[in-house]
């Protein structure tokens, strides 16, 4: 295939005529015709991810718990997993926590002043309704979240994305309870989930032909929006300035993504697995790769697990329960990023935080990647979670959000890295690794 027929190359190429035609647009006032006709384009692409986001953790995550038939050997090798996959995020968090602390990437744009005055006026309105959400939280009581992660209705929490953990939930127990019935019945709501999540995911790579598009589109949203000022004038000179900041943060998140994956995955697979790491590498480069260029776990699923099948050797019974609910629930990628990101606004906007607020985004980071849905641009949205919790103003998430597409392509391979790393440790903690000979 001629490399500019592959996805991940048009994405990118996508990504700069965006911010070239930005930019242009905002020099010679042609941001009206670019408002009109080109920025819905990025809108319509936006919704379609989110369509897809609800089908596809309820038939992932039904479809590979209810792929292990014995609930004794569920319930171990779930704790096992979860286990795994939550010490992993957390480890994650604090590697991006020191990371973003010791580069301190948003400290030149605090030094901004049209950006500050911006942010800070916004602050102090955030601030008053947050007083009240505060006030509100305060008033519930402690095992609140526990109540609002079970839903009382299946369809009210498949209503809305941001139910993702009660969708979690009541695909858990839906594939907890298939497993449990008798094979009559199992077997045709079994093969009815495995149908849909095929028919979801094929869904994925027919939206992911409109990605070029949908990311040109949202790169000249964010940039003309970004270099206009009040009364339609462009400001270039503050441009150069929020990309010098935004670069900075960018290569913060990279240096984390990569000290997490040698020092955790790579760690973890020696002490516990009998694979070499080039073997390891080697299996499931097609998988990052798809993770890189879609952006999704979700969709990268299929990939990831034919892989650790095929060329690391874990059994189907490991792949079809590890990998589906790592996609939903395991993103260390994800949860870097975003303690990253919260950090580096609260920078921008001057706002110190503490010890404690520091450990607030360790357990707020990993409860929203858990919640985060495995497709493109969800880490963003649940970062609002993280960003509440700390008392920094949501309307941050606006500086970040240009850059967000690459750094999604960057940790959604080092998610789908992170649910290979831990099936192959389970896979062997069961005996069940069987690599075959190179
Ligand atoms: N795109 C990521 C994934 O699918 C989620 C995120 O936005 O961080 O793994």
């Amino acid at each position: 295939m001629k490399w500019y027929r592959k996805l991940h190359w048009q994405i990118i190429l996508g990504m700069i005529l965006g911010l070239v035609y930005g930019i242009a647009a905002a020099q010679f006032q042609w941001t009206g015709f670019a408002t009109n006709w080109v920025v819905p384009f990025g809108d319509i692409f936006m919704n379609l991810l989110k369509l897809i986001a609800v089908p596809l953790v309820l038939t992932s995550l039904v479809a590979g718990v209810a792929s292990l038939s014995d609930f004794k050997k569920l319930s171990r090798m779930g704790s096992k997993t979860i286990g795994l996959y939550i010490a992993t995020t957390a480890v994650a968090v604090t590697i991006g926590l020191l990371v973003v602390n010791t580069l301190q990437p948003g400290a030149k744009l605090a030094e901004l002043d049209d950006t500050q005055e911006e942010l800070k006026a916004d602050y102090k309105s955030k601030a008053e309704s947050k007083e009240e959400t505060a006030k509100i939280i305060d008033e519930r009581g402690p095992l609140q979240p526990l109540i609002d992660m079970v839903p009382d209705n299946f369809f009210g929490s498949a209503s809305s994305n941001s139910n993702m953990l009660q969708l979690v939930f009541v695909s858990l127990l839906i594939g907890i309870a298939l497993v449990q019935v008798s094979d009559e019945h199992r077997k045709p709501v079994l093969s009815l989930f495995e149908g849909m999540q095929a028919v979801v995911i094929k869904l994925v790579n027919i939206i992911m032909l409109m990605a070029p598009i949908g990311v040109f589109a949202l790169i000249t949203k964010t940039i003309t929006t970004l270099a206009v000022g009040e009364g339609g004038e462009a400001n270039l000179g503050q441009i150069g300035t929020v990309l010098g900041a935004l670069s900075y943060y960018c290569i913060a998140v990279i240096i984390g993504l990569l000290l997490h994956t040698t020092i955790v995955y790579l760690g973890l697979l020696k002490l516990f697995t009998p694979l070499k790491i080039s073997q390891f590498f080697k299996a499931i480069a097609p998988a990052q790769l798809l993770a890189f260029s879609t952006s999704s776990s979700g969709a990268t699923l299929p990939v990831t697990m034919r892989q650790c099948k095929e060329k690391l050797g874990a059994s189907k019974e490991t792949t079809s329960f590890v990998l589906p609910l790592g996609a939903t629930i395991n993103m260390d990628g994800t949860a870097l990023y975003q303690a990253v990101a919260a950090v580096f606004i609260a920078q921008a906007y001057s706002i110190p935080l503490d010890l404690g607020a520091q450990i607030t985004i360790i357990l707020t980071a990993v409860m929203a990647s858990i919640g985060t849905a495995a497709v493109p641009g969800a880490g963003i949205i649940m970062l609002v979670i993280i960003l509440e919790a700390i008392n920094v103003p949501t309307a941050g998430i606006a500086l970040i959000l240009g850059v967000d597409r690459i750094l999604d392509m960057l940790r959604t391979a080092t998610n789908v890295t992170g649910d290979a790393a831990v099936c192959a440790i389970i896979a062997h903690s069961e005996k069940q690794l069987h690599p075959p000979s190179e």
